[in-house]
Formats: C-alpha cells, sequence, structure tokens
C-alpha cells in the first residue's frame, strides 16, 4: 500500500452538543501550537507554578498538591485509586450511572475490597444513605462521582464531606463532567481528592487530568512505603505498606516532579500543558461563579426549548447537571438515524447513552466553549426540523422561541438583581 495519496488529516467542521468532547476554545487550541521548551526550562517550570496556582481557583482550594496528571480524565481517577489504595483496603461506591460504574473497576484493579450501593439512573443519594453505607462498610475510601454524564444527574456533595472526616473516610470525587459548570468547592466541602479533564466545562481537549489533594491525601500518600523504582521491592509486595502499584501513576513521584524537589518523573505532555493552563486561565479570568452561571444560562435555555418542542426530559430535574440534559427519544423515531440525519445535514453532533438508557434518551450537552446563545439556537432549530421530517408534531419554532424568551427573563432578572449592572 502506498500513502503518497494521503493527505493531512482535515477534519470537517462540527458543533458538538453531545455530553463531551466539545469543540475546543480556539484559544486553547492555538496555546497548545506553541513552542516546545526543555523539562527544566525555568520557563517552563514557572508555566508549571502558575498552572497550579490557577488550577487552586478552578478547584477552589488551598492545597498545595494541585497538578496535572498526563491523559485522560480517567488517568486522574486511576492515579488517585491507586495511590490512595492498597490491596484490601474497602472501598465505597455509590453508583448513580456509568462512571460510578468505572470507578468501582478502578478501585477493584487496585486490588480493593469495593462495596457499592446504587441508586436507579436518573438519581442521586441522600446524604443519609451514603453515611448508612459508610457506617456499615467502614471503608477507607469514598469515591464518588459528581457529575455523571451518563444520567445527567449531579450528585451533591456539601455534606458528605463533613460525614467522612467524622467517620475518618478519605473522600473522593470524580468531577470530570461537573468542574466550571456546577459549583465545586473543594475546601468548604472538605473533598480530600478530586479530578476532572479539560473537554467538558474546561473547554479543551482531553488529554490532560487537573488533580488536587488534600493534605489528608498527600499523608496517606506519602506514608505508603516508597520504594524507589529500580530498587526491588520484594517482601513488600503483600499487605500494609505495599508500594503503589503504578510508576505512572504514582502520586508520590509525581508530587515530588512538580514539586520543589522537581524530581524526573516522566517527559511532561507540553502542548497539553499548555492547553489545560490556558482552560483554567480562560475560566479564573471570567470567574468561576460566572463561568458556572454561563452554564445555567445556556443549559437552561437548551431545557427550556426541547420541553417546548414536547420532548420528555430524563431524571430528576432538581439534580440535573446544568451543562447536559437527557431527552427521551419520541416513539417511533429512530435514534441513531436522526442523530445521523443531524450531522450529515447541520454538522452537529448529539449525545447517544448507555447501558440500561441506550436507544431510550439522547444527551444534549451545552458546556465549555459551546455554553453560548448561538449553539443553543442552532442546536434547537436544527433538532425541530428533523425530528418533524421524522414525523415528530411539533409547532414550528417552538423551541427556539421557548430559549429565546428563557434568554429574556433570565437577564431581566439579573438586571433587577444587579440594577447597577444594566448600563454596563
Ligand atoms: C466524561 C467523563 C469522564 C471521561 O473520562 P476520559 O478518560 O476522559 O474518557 C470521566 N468521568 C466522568 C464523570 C465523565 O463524565
Amino acid at each position: 500500500m502506498s500513502f503518497e495519496s494521503f493527505e493531512s488529516f482535515n477534519p470537517p467542521t462540527r458543533l458538538l452538543m453531545g455530553p463531551g468532547p466539545i469543540n475546543a476554545d480556539p484559544r486553547v487550541l492555538r496555546a497548545m501550537s506553541a513552542p516546545l521548551i526543555g523539562q527544566y526550562d525555568p520557563a517552563m517550570t514557572a508555566c508549571m507554578n502558575e498552572t497550579q496556582a490557577l488550577y487552586r481557583d478552578v478547584f477552589r482550594t488551598k492545597n498545595e498538591a494541585t497538578l496535572l496528571v498526563d491523559g485522560t480524565s480517567r488517568a486522574g481517577i486511576e492515579a488517585v485509586l491507586v495511590s490512595l489504595i492498597e490491596p484490601g483496603d474497602r472501598v465505597l461506591v455509590p453508583v448513580f450511572g456509568r462512571f460510578g460504574h468505572l470507578l468501582r473497576e478502578i478501585a477493584e484493579r487496585a486490588g480493593a475490597e469495593v462495596h457499592i450501593i446504587e441508586v436507579e439512573w436518573g438519581e442521586v443519594f441522600t446524604p443519609e444513605q451514603v453515611e448508612t453505607a459508610i457506617r456499615e462498610v467502614r471503608p477507607k475510601v469514598l469515591a464518588m462521582v459528581q457529575g455523571d454524564t451518563s444520567t445527567t444527574m449531579c450528585q451533591p456533595l456539601e455534606e458528605i464531606g463533613g460525614i467522612c472526616r467524622a467517620h475518618d473516610v478519605l473522600f473522593y470525587t470524580d468531577a470530570t463532567a461537573s468542574l466550571a459548570g456546577n459549583v465545586l468547592d473543594t475546601d468548604a466541602w472538605q473533598l480530600d481528592a478530586v479530578t476532572a479533564g479539560l473537554q467538558k466545562c474546561l473547554a479543551g481537549p482531553s488529554g490532560s487530568a487537573p488533580t488536587t489533594l488534600s493534605p489528608r491525601a498527600v499523608e496517606c500518600i506519602r506514608g505508603r512505603a516508597h520504594i524507589e523504582a529500580g530498587l526491588v521491592g520484594d517482601g513488600h509486595d503483600a499487605g500494609r505498606g505495599v508500594r503503589i502499584r503504578s510508576n505512572y501513576f504514582d502520586l508520590s513521584m509525581i508530587l515530588d516532579y512538580w514539586g520543589e524537589a522537581r524530581l524526573n518523573h516522566h517527559t511532561e505532555a507540553t502542548s497539553m500543558l499548555y492547553g489545560a493552563r490556558e482552560c483554567a486561565r480562560l475560566l479564573v479570568n471570567e470567574g468561576m461563579d460566572q463561568a458556572i452561571a454561563r452554564h445555567a444560562l445556556h443549559g437552561g435555555a437548551m431545557t427550556a426549548g426541547l420541553s417546548a418542542m414536547g420532548l420528555e426530559l430524563f431524571g430528576d430535574q432538581r439534580h440535573r447537571m446544568n451543562n447536559v440534559v437527557g431527552i427521551y427519544i419520541p416513539d417511533g423515531v429512530e435514534g441513531e438515524v436522526l442523530r445521523r440525519t443531524l450531522l450529515d445535514d447541520y454538522a452537529i453532533e448529539i449525545g447517544t447513552s448507555f447501558g440500561p438508557l441506550h436507544g431510550r434518551i439522547w444527551r444534549i450537552g451545552t458546556m465549555g466553549y459551546n455554553a453560548r446563545r448561538d449553539t443553543v439556537m442552532t442546536t434547537l432549530a436544527a433538532l425541530e426540523e428533523v425530528l418533524r421530517q421524522a414525523g415528530v408534531s411539533i409547532t414550528a419554532g417552538s423551541g427556539a422561541g421557548a430559549a429565546r424568551e428563557h434568554y429574556q427573563q433570565k437577564t431581566q432578572q439579573t438586571a433587577q438583581q444587579t440594577p447597577e449592572r444594566t448600563h454596563v
């Protein structure tokens, strides 16, 4: 086979309105095309320090141990779980969607004795349910997703941190889908470890996992027998004090790499670092509260539009994430055929579903760079047209019209709340 006919890859222009990934902010992509420099170049270490400071703001934390794990979001999940868990440790995972099962699976691979509790997809846990399970299981770690894109639900976490402290449990949350689109307050909520990714509300491509660790979590990780790579650790391979069973995801080594010691670990994924820094810089300059309000505004407009088109919303709406909404596929409509038409005719991608929801709901995201009025209006108008083509009876203009009304209402409310701002 000859490759001479291969052109440079030139992907089609798409509007990504699914549950992630989304279109990256062009400023992030530009930042990623900056020239490479050496790993220990002073400009590089300064860039790393700035990135850490920016992510402390994004996570709302004072945690010194705030850094990037190279890899997609699950690299952060895996790093935290494999670094905290020693074989035989009990881990409790409340599962309310697909990503809860991912946490369970990764914890199992790290050798944990995993206990799960479950609610139906579309619901979340009460703090009482979690506390009861903590009393029964007495886990070392509670691992819980904040926003699970598979169900669009956002688990309230603010009361669970206190419960974990009272029972001396380390509290880890996967905030990949929710961070920057929904409130997350690492320190006030007493979270011990939080991980994220760039491809949801952070407006970047996947490939970097921002991670923060409380002093308690760091103490746990540092306290584990840390046998330097290269030394044979025989005799430490069973029972307590087992060294972390991954080199790449060993957070004690990654901490030494990001910390003052700057001990060499991996070769920095430099372009991803540039991208992750720009994602955080854009958010912090916008203001985290403003970014969350933006996701609430545009997610709310999308939801209002979908409802007005007569589409039934999935799950407990009081706990829906701001940035993604699920809708039942109307009777008689082939979900995948319609998604394909939307892609072919309008270059818009919306999300399908997994597990028990497969073939039953679509998921539509308004997140990161795509949490904008024009993307909401375009998506609603296009969806209406393809649904009408598929024989669903919808009043023309109802979706976009309801979104427009939503924007008008919200603008008026904001004007009433902050009159001094109306002339800005
Ligand atoms: C989207 C998502 C991920 C994605 O993980 P990747 O490794 O980046 O594919 C992880 N966790 C949650 C809760 C998500 O919604």
